[in-house]
C-alpha cells in the first residue's frame, strides 16, 4: 500500500494533507483537536497538540474536519469507518480502532479481509450486527 488516498465515507472529501490523514476528535474530558494519522495501513504513528492528548484505553470520537459527521463504524462502534483508494483506483473500506493504544485495522474489500495490528481480531469476531455482509 504505497500512494492511498482516505475519503470520508459520507462526503467523499479528501482527509490526507501534508502526508498525513487528518480527523477532528474529542476526548473523554470533551477537549477537542486534530489528530493525525499515518496513511500506512498498519503504521500507529499519532500526531496531536501538546496539550490536548489521551489516556490508554480511552475511546476517542472521531468525526470528519470537513463535513463533521461521525465517523464511528456502523459493524463495530469502538472502530472509525473510512474509504481508503490505492494508486490502481481500487477502493476499500478501512476499520480501525478508536481505541487509544489500540493497535487494530482492518482493510475490506469486496470479498477479502486484511488485518493489521497487534491488537487486532478475526474481523467477524468484530461485528455487533450479524446483517452486514
Ligand atoms: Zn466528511
Amino acid at each position: 500500500m504505497k500512494k492511498s488516498n482516505f475519503l470520508c465515507p459520507k462526503c467523499k472529501g479528501h482527509l490526507n494533507a501534508g502526508g498525513y490523514v487528518i480527523f477532528s476528535t474529542k476526548n473523554k474530558r470533551k477537549q477537542r483537536g486534530l489528530v493525525l494519522l499515518s496513511p500506512k495501513v498498519g503504521s500507529y504513528s499519532v500526531k496531536y497538540h501538546e496539550s490536548y492528548g489521551f489516556e490508554k484505553g480511552e475511546a476517542i470520537d472521531f468525526a470528519c474536519p470537513i463535513c463533521s459527521k461521525s465517523l464511528h463504524a456502523k459493524e463495530n462502534s469502538e472502530n472509525v469507518s473510512i474509504i481508503m483508494v490505492d494508486e490502481n483506483d481500487t477502493e476499500y473500506k478501512v476499520l480501525f480502532s478508536r481505541i487509544f493504544g489500540n493497535q487494530s485495522t482492518y482493510v475490506l474489500s469486496n470479498d477479502d479481509v486484511e488485518v493489521f495490528g497487534d491488537d487486532a481480531v478475526e474481523f467477524d469476531d468484530l461485528l455487533e450486527d450479524s446483517d452486514f455482509l
